[in-house]
């Protein structure tokens, strides 16, 4: 089978890496992939995976690219070419592919479609104001507590969420995106949000248009700065373990948020097929329990979350894109290696400000561990060296764990495997933080 893969990051190694492992793959081709992923080889034959320039902003380019490769499967990886609707032309040309459509990704590109759409349907949220004006924000402020979640509706690449301290200060962001002075361009809607406090939680689904399944759950560190601390990044790290979620919150979430979406995304005439990222907050209860509620979907796998919930994933990833565009999810048995994995960002100096590109990396044939990968999330070639080519560079990435081992002693092992393998990588003022997975080291898996 020839498969094409859309995008260029980490989380797209990532997937060509799964990919190249199945025996049912006979070509990747990835737009516009990285030095990383064209290093790839295929497990059965040794073929390497072809990487091929396309922007991913631009439509037409990549329909072109499809039309001229004419894969039997295309993954698209991030949420861009959702939000352009680049699934729905390709399945109107009669090709393959593994994704939501334009109107169901409507989940991730429009904040104020997600909270409706939460709303009308039970599935738990914090309380929110769809504003249209700034007049109304002023009318809502006073009914919400500080502080206050102020969010762009659009896709604002982290960037479209502020914490805001004062009433003030929520109005003069709500007039910033309103106006277009904070992101660039102008928003129609901004959402005002109770702030929820507690432990955030990423929860995978794979869904079919028809049933729900669970994936995995992870855990992320959007911060810069240890002690998650600083400005927010688009990841600095992930860890996934068996103990993270427990069986009865997985299925009290798959019940309660997943299986709804699929079901009313359905009956609303936009079926669901893809993976539905479900940003959690876990408000901690006065009783001692907890309530799960939504902050955000994402219809998309998430970067850095996937490179290790891919390590431990023991499936082929082939049969799970399958059963998401057939409709058969619900006869997949998803297994997981036990035990825990993580992925440590290596950033650019400066990250998640500006910072230099096209600076020479050594160390990266260093790793000799077979359960460590150095997926490439900024990466080009010059001249023949590896150099870097974005904010972030590097997700390394190392499971361990087995049946015998608890999964925080998992988790400390692949720590200590992946900031093994750092020790060895270099580039110029290369950063990363030494605290991945620290609340799960204190407080147990
Ligand atoms: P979102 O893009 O909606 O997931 O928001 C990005 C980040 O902002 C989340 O990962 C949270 O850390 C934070 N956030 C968003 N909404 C809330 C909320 N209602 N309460 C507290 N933090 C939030």
């Amino acid at each position: 089978m020839k498969v094409l893969v859309i995008g260029g990051g980490g989380r797209e190694h990532a997937i060509v890496w799964a990919l190249a492992k199945s025996p049912r793959v006979s070509e990747i081709v990835c737009a516009p992939g990285n030095a990383g992923i064209s290093q790839t080889r295929l497990q059965k034959s040794g073929q390497p995976v072809r990487c091929v320039p396309v922007d991913t902003v631009d439509l037409a380019a990549m329909l072109r690219l499809v039309l001229e490769e004419r894969p039997e499967l295309t993954v698209v990886g991030s949420e861009l070419p959702l939000s352009l609707g680049l699934v729905d032309k390709l399945m109107h040309l009669g090709f393959r592919v593994f994704g939501p459509t334009q109107a169901a990704a409507q989940l991730e590109t429009s904040k104020s479609f997600a909270k409706k759409f939460m709303q009308s349907h039970n599935v738990p949220t914090a309380a929110h104001a769809i504003c249209t004006s700034l007049e109304e924000v002023r009318q809502e402020l006073p009914h919400f507590s500080l502080p206050i979640v102020v969010k762009a509706d659009g896709l604002a690449a982290g960037k479209g969420v502020v914490i805001c301290e004062t009433h003030l200060q929520a109005e003069q962001t709500a007039a910033q995106m309103f106006s277009g002075t904070l992101l660039g361009s102008a928003e129609t809607y901004v959402v005002l949000e109770q702030f929820l406090l507690g432990e955030e939680l990423s929860f995978f689904a794979l869904c079919d248009g028809k049933h729900a399944v669970a994936l995995a759950a992870a855990q992320d560190h959007k911060r810069v700065g240890e002690g998650d601390t600083g400005p927010n990044t688009g990841g600095m790290g992930a860890y996934t373990g068996d103990g993270l979620l427990s069986a009865t919150m997985e299925q009290w979430l798959l019940k309660n948020v997943a299986q709804r979406v699929v079901d009313e995304m359905a009956l609303e005439g936009s079926p669901f097929h893809g993976i539905l990222f479900c940003g959690m907050m876990m408000v901690p209860k006065n009783d001692g329990t907890t309530l799960p509620m939504v902050l955000e979907f994402n219809t998309r796998f998430g970067d850095p979350e996937t490179q290790a919930i891919f390590m431990r994933l023991q499936n082929e990833i082939v049969d799970l894109f399958d059963a998401a565009i057939d409709g058969s999810a619900n006869e997949l048995d998803i297994q997981m290696r036990p035990g825990a994995s993580v992925c440590v960002i290596a950033a650019s100096q400066g990250y998640p400000g500006k910072y230099p590109s096209g600076l020479p990396i050594s160390g990266l044939d260093s790793v000799l561990d077979p359960d460590t990968v150095v997926f490439h999330s900024g990466t080009a070639t010059s001249d023949g060296a590896i150099v870097t080519a974005g904010g972030r560079v590097l997700g390394v990435t190392s499971v361990s764990g087995n049946n015998t081992s608890t999964s925080t002693s998992a988790l400390q092992t692949a720590l200590n495997k992946a900031y093994g393998a750092l020790n060895g990588i270099s580039f110029q003022g290369m950063h990363f933080r030494r605290d991945i997975g620290w609340r799960a080291l204190r407080d147990g898996l």
